[in-house]
């Protein structure tokens, strides 16, 4: 079940395609004491930051990524 809230919707659909992959294969997992695929996400916003939240591809355990505002083009 994906659950975008509107705003998040909209600022996850602004970044770039190539960006969003390279974000969403690059997230820390304290578990996996490494970078791994964030899966099963939503996002939410924080002010005007993005946050993903999900889990990691390899173990599972709940991982987060924040996407800020000035990283957008
Ligand atoms: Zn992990």
């Amino acid at each position: 079940m994906t659950k975008f809230d509107k705003k998040a919707m909209q600022k996850f659909n602004q970044i770039p395609d190539d960006m969003k992959a390279k974000i969403l294969s690059n997230v820390y997992c304290s578990n996996c004491k490494d970078t791994v695929k964030i899966v099963e996400f939503t996002a939410t916003t924080d002010r005007d930051d993005l946050l993903l939240s999900g889990k990691c591809a390899k173990c599972s355990k709940k991982i987060a990524r924040l996407i800020e505002e000035r990283l957008k083009v």
